[in-house]
């Protein structure tokens, strides 16, 4: 008469686990069963009875230690064997797994020889428990990821997103304190959007490269975009050449406001006494200038004075610069109410039309909706007219720059939330981000 077979129940949920073990060429000397829940585990070991069960630790509806405590406390079934099966060892699963009187614990995927194995030396009375270590194959992601870094290609980075005034102390660590300032590079390209208080820092990085020509744009000439220009090291250069763009059309030239802004009553070097060659290009609204592999495009903004924002192309991405721009001048309402067609839109037609089709948006939000009830005409948006041209470019994503100085750290985090809370009152589908001094955007 045949010796009586072992039974084995395997309790996993894992279906192929359990065909590939059952058509090992050991396994015809065992009775195995399966199972591929807790629930049912603890059935088939009321009625089948097994002599040994293979538990994977996170079984379905009942964790393979609870299942393992079960057995192992029952004076029914405390000499039943019981194996853990787990992936991705923890060292406290397997010392809880061997205190509650597993027979041993094998690390999954594991090798099928060496699992018969084990059950003969448990059936046997040979076996001993050990940690088993994972087979020694070569794991997908064994290697440590590094990203690459932005900074090696082709990029934007801010160095200063606070708009109006500096700020500095505590409440400004998150998001910083600098005033505008935005680089755009492409390889040995560069072009810079503001001259506020971050050109300072970002010059000091350049001390090291001492780029050959920088290009200068100036949606106009407020402080807060000019503050940081005598403090750039590339205009003391002799070797490098700077030209800088600002608009045309109210007051002085742009060599006339650099000059005037340049004298000693105001700074102790003038503007013939850098040692870079300076160029001063007049910029008109439209005008569009090809700067190597970038497009330069211009559009008015709504600011006091001659102020425009910026379109800018490359041969990946088209994006928009708006630091300064009151949208829907006086409007306190719900902009998801106006259609294109109303004409409380009609003046923002033309640079909405301008965005539409740009990959993202770099766009001011300065005030919530109270605080824009008493700055009416100051030039810049509120959080939610800001939406509108969001809404109507059908813009995807939007970075939001130029903070307001009083707002803190903690406040800016509140107007994030209140920002996505208007987007989505609105349902206007686009992913918003607050800029901050230091951020790096790919491009
Ligand atoms: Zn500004
Ligand atoms: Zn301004």
């Amino acid at each position: 008469m045949a010796a009586k077979k072992h039974k084995i129940l395997i309790a996993d949920a894992d279906r192929k686990l359990h065909r590939l073990l059952r058509a090992h060429k050991t396994a015809s000397q065992y009775h195995i069963e399966s199972a591929y829940t807790g629930h049912e585990c603890l059935q088939k070991i009321d009625h089948f009875k097994p002599d040994l069960i293979l538990i994977d630790l996170l079984l379905p509806q009942i964790h393979g230690i609870e299942i393992l405590r079960k057995v192992k406390t029952d004076p029914r079934t405390n000499q039943v064997g019981v194996f853990i099966l787990c992936s991705n060892v923890m060292i406290q699963n397997y010392h809880s797994a061997i205190k509650q009187k597993a027979d041993d614990f094998i690390e999954k995927p594991f090798d099928f020889p060496a699992l018969f194995t084990c059950i003969h030396q448990f059936f046997t009375g040979k076996l001993k428990p050990t940690l088993h270590t994972a087979l020694d194959f070569e794991k997908e992601g064994k290697h440590c990821y590094l990203p690459k870094l932005h900074a090696s290609g082709s990029y934007l980075k801010f160095w200063g997103t606070r708009g109006s005034n500096p700020v500095s102390g505590p409440d400004y660590v998150r998001f910083g304190g600098n005033t505008c300032c935005l680089e755009v590079r492409h390889g040995s390209d560069l072009l810079v959007f503001d001259a506020g208080t971050g050109i300072r820092p970002f010059g000091t990085i350049l001390e090291a490269s001492r780029p050959k020509n920088v290009h200068l744009f100036f949606s106009h000439t407020h402080w807060d975009h000019l503050a940081g220009f005598p403090f750039f090291p590339p205009i003391y250069d002799p070797e490098c050449t700077v030209t800088i763009y600002s608009p045309i059309g109210f007051e002085k030239t742009t060599r006339e406001i650099f000059t005037e802004m340049l004298a000693y009553a105001y700074f102790p070097v003038r503007l013939d006494e850098m040692r870079a060659k300076l160029i001063f290009k007049d910029l008109h609204e439209g005008e569009v200038l090809e700067i190597n592999n970038f497009e330069v495009n211009t559009h008015y903004a709504y600011h006091p004075g001659a102020t425009l924002c910026f379109k800018i192309r490359s041969n990946k991405v088209t994006f928009g610069y708006v630091t300064d721009n009151e949208l829907l001048m006086g409007y306190h309402g719900n902009p998801s109410l106006l259609a294109k067609s109303n004409p409380i839109l009609a003046p923002y037609l033309s640079q909405i039309k301008f965005f539409e089709g740009c990959d993202f948006i770099i766009h001011e939000a300065q005030y919530t909706p109270q605080e824009y009830l008493t700055k009416v005409g100051w030039g810049h948006s509120s959080i939610v007219n800001a939406t509108a041209l969001i809404k109507h470019a059908d813009i995807s994503e939007w970075i939001i720059t130029h903070h307001d100085p009083r707002h803190t750290d903690q406040e800016l985090l509140k107007k994030m939330q209140m920002q996505f809370d208007i987007l989505d009152d609105c349902k206007v589908k686009c992913r918003a981000r607050m800029a901050f001094d230091g951020m790096i955007i790919p491009l």
